[in-house]
């Protein structure tokens, strides 16, 4: 348990991955606030489900690939519950096609949801992290955006440029106390990837040397980790939590 009351920011984190980073963050201690874009009820129900670990939780609509919403919202939480301590960024959306055949608006649009939203909430969430010399930020990738993904090329890009930005950030805020790190899911189940095929998802299992899909908590459990203190020496890195999917 933290020692000292600390506030996380999750986006997106009324369901899915965030829910259970959320969750995971509120039992080691942490106050959560909790963004979401369109489902207020899933937003409230996961600052219930924190609420009962006994932590403070409260909920904050923004779309996070806007940027006034999004200097709304740390205004918002700073004004309700205090300054971010740790982010999160988890938010993201995806706009599968083959390049010839995508749309520039899905382009567009995945961009700026999983990509401009993280620099637009880091650069918001670093204002306060460096007058408090101490920071966790921590940015959600994709094993994609280390061996690539046909049909997902808005997307791969979004998360690869994750990486750039990540590392960027860790050299930028590191002698604040800041670090920054991104987390690299393979094949979990979530709402996300329900959408994929039986043989899509048969495919990537036959490539997962643990043999299983991964679960919202598997990446919870190492998101907690690198917002405590004992990842205090760890910057600027990308951890896949993928079962072995990619070992790169
Ligand atoms: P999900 O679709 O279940 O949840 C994503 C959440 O982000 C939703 O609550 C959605 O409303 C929110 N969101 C999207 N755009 C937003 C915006 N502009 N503003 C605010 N909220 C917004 O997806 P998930 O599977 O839980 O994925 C969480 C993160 O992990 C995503 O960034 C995703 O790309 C990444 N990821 C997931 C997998 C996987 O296998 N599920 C693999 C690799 C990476």
């Amino acid at each position: 348990m933290i020692d000292e009351r600390k506030i996380a920011l999750v986006t997106g984190g009324g369901r899915g991955i965030g829910r259970a980073i959320a969750l995971e963050l509120g039992k080691k201690g942490y106050s959560l606030a909790i963004n979401y874009s369109r489902s207020a009820d899933a937003a409230q129900k996961a600052c219930s489900l924190v609420r009962a670990t006994g932590q403070d939780a409260q909920a904050f609509q923004a779309d996070v690939s806007d940027p006034s919403q999004v200097r709304e919202m740390f205004k918002n939480i700073s004004d309700t519950m205090g300054n971010v301590d740790v982010l999160v960024n988890n938010a993201g959306i995806t706009r599968d096609n083959l390049m010839i055949r995508m749309k520039d608006e899905d382009w567009d649009k995945v961009i700026s949801s999983n990509l401009s939203s993280v620099y637009y909430c880091s650069r918001e969430a670093l204002k306060k992290m460096v007058k408090a010399r101490w920071g966790r930020i921590i940015n959600l990738s994709s094993v994609v955006a280390l061996i690539g993904n046909a049909g997902q090329a808005n997307y791969v890009a979004s998360k690869s440029g994750i990486i750039g930005l990540t590392k960027t950030m860790a050299r930028e805020y590191g002698a604040r106390g800041i670090t920054v790190n991104a987390v690299a899911p393979g094949f979990i189940e979530t709402d996300m990837t329900s959408v994929l095929s039986e043989e899509a998802k048969n495919s990537m299992l036959a490539q997962i040397p643990l043999g299983r899909p991964g679960t919202p908590e598997d990446i919870a459990k190492v998101v907690s980790f690198l917002s405590s203190d004992d990842a205090a020496y760890i910057t600027g890195q990308v951890i896949a939590i993928d079962g072995g999917m990619t070992m790169c």
